[in-house]
């Protein structure tokens, strides 16, 4: 049975709350770093553009924003998996680091943590380093994140994975990682 754009808006709505009830660590930790992964596009001397890319049925929560500008691209345009068909919907923060909070995407609300599927198809939570053109600071500096943040962020992204697009995107995602390095850290 199909889900509906109502029932499908309301779960990705209860996901968000369920993040909203945790945070990577107890104190500001923007301040470590200028809040790079939010402002990394402003400065126009870096050749790297960063997007957030949203999951299916994330776009449904940005219809009725002034804070966000919603956009989709063909899926033939970048790497994504054969399974993705339909147009892949992505969001600029138009003041970043400013937003409204209440509906960042999940890329945001469970970074530094990414998720991994490793050569048997075990499902992890990582750090890794080479993910992005900018430095976390918790990443480089080995700081412990909150125990809750990681059961939570590890929860909501097991569901995620359960729909199978997420799936071959989070595999085809792992396994280019595990081309790349094989230095990053799995946290769960
Ligand atoms: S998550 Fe990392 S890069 Fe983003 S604000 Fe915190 S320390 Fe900076
Ligand atoms: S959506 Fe908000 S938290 Fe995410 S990058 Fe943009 S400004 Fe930062």
């Amino acid at each position: 049975m199909d889900i509906t754009v109502d029932e499908m808006k309301k779960s990705i709505k209860r996901m968000y709350e369920r993040l909203d009830e945790v945070s990577p660590v107890d104190f500001d930790c923007g301040k470590l770093c200028g809040e790079v992964c939010c402002v990394y596009d402003a400065d126009e001397t870096h050749t790297e553009e960063l997007v957030l890319y949203l999951l299916p049925g994330e776009e449904l929560m940005y219809e009725d924003s002034d804070e966000f500008e919603l956009y989709y691209m063909d899926s033939s345009e970048i790497k994504y998996p054969p399974s993705w068909k339909d147009n892949i919907f992505l969001v600029k923060c138009k003041n970043p680091p400013k937003c409204d909070r209440s509906i960042r995407p999940i890329q945001c609300r469970t970074f530094p943590l990414v998720p991994h599927l490793n050569k048997n198809g075990e499902f992890h939570l990582v750090l890794d380093e080479t993910e992005f053109p900018y430095v976390c600071p918790i990443i480089r500096d080995h700081i412990k994140l909150n125990d809750d943040f990681i059961i939570i962020t590890f929860e909501i992204w097991k569901r995620l994975i359960s729909n199978p697009l997420v799936y071959d995107l989070v595999d085809m995602d792992s396994k280019e990682r595990d081309k790349r390095t094989s230095n990053y850290k799995i946290v769960i």
